[in-house]
């Protein structure tokens, strides 16, 4: 993979630590051209992806699951109508995770996703993930700091089995600046048809900001490995966001390849009677 390319340029390289202080939210690594010229290019992209899904269904050997997470009002829910929906919804699931059941409580915490887990031929979309459980939990002392700091590693394993089983696993952090959350926090108290989406508890959480930035540095410092790449995408300007997100997303189905599968029977002797 280029390292010129929005792929190569937005992934977290095994064992390097993000700047995440320092990384521009509104930049736009390895695009020189304008909303539209990225609008345009992302109509190409959904194209390739749609093609991409039926082959990997009509294949059916192999999965790929892609992991969301950003913080209140990154983006989530908007990259997955702009560039999920490309993918047939017969084949693809999106599962949102919240705060947890008791029964999740009364399960190890990778119990919920990996039930979540895309089968082959499947494409799986995690709207929040396995990673709050070294996020949010961290930040808000939910468990003691022996649990969280033992779950990287169980993380990792997790993952590397998940690949060892055929899938391929893309995980994308939206990473938005301080200011842009403040902006789409006000729109959501101004516009009357975006107040359900406001939640007070998001503002506690705006307020641990340091906290939660330092938390996701290390996940991603942790946890983006070979077979389970954590990408950061500068998501300030939706219109980047979502094509950054479509290019890595075509980067890996690229890399996947799945193949039409031959028929059991040689087709060119079957006639239709009339
Ligand atoms: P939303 O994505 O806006 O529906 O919010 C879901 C909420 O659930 C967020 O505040 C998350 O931080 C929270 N959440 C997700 N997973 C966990 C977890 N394992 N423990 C505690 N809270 C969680
Ligand atoms: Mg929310």
């Amino acid at each position: 993979m280029s390292e010129l390319t929005i792929p190569g340029l937005l992934r977290v390289a095994p064992g390097s630590r993000p700047d995440l202080e320092v990384l521009d939210a509104g930049s736009t690594p390895g695009f020189e051209g304008d909303k539209e010229a990225a609008e345009a290019r992302l109509k190409e992209l959904r194209t390739e992806l749609a093609d991409f899904q039926e082959r990997l269904w009509a294949e059916g050997g192999q999965s790929l699951l892609i992991v969301l997470q950003a913080l209140d009002a990154g983006g989530k829910d908007g990259l997955i109508r702009k560039v999920v929906t490309a993918l047939n919804p017969q084949g693809t699931r999106v599962a949102g995770f919240g705060v947890p059941t008791d029964e999740e409580l009364r399960h190890d915490f990778l119990w919920r996703v990996h039930s979540a887990t895309p089968g082959k031929g499947r494409i799986g979309v995690f709207n929040r993930s396995h990673y709050e459980d070294v996020l949010v939990v961290r930040v808000n002392d939910l468990v003691p700091d022996a649990v969280w700091k033992a779950r990287y590693d169980q993380i990792n394993d997790f993952e590397a089995a998940l690949a060892a089983n055929a899938t391929r696993i893309v995980k994308l952090y939206l990473h938005i600046s301080r200011d842009e959350q403040r902006e789409r926090f006000q729109k959501r108290l101004d516009d009357p048809t975006k107040h359900w989406k406001w939640a007070s508890g998001d503002l506690e959480t705006r307020a641990k900001w340091k906290e939660f930035q330092a938390a996701y540095t290390d996940a991603l410092t942790r946890c983006s490995t070979d077979h389970a790449p954590w990408f950061v995408i500068p998501a300030d300007r939706k219109w980047y966001r979502d094509l950054a997100a479509a290019e890595i997303l075509v980067d890996a189905a690229r890399g996947m390849d799945p193949q039409w599968p031959e028929p059991d029977e040689d087709l060119s002797s079957v006639v239709i009677p009339d």
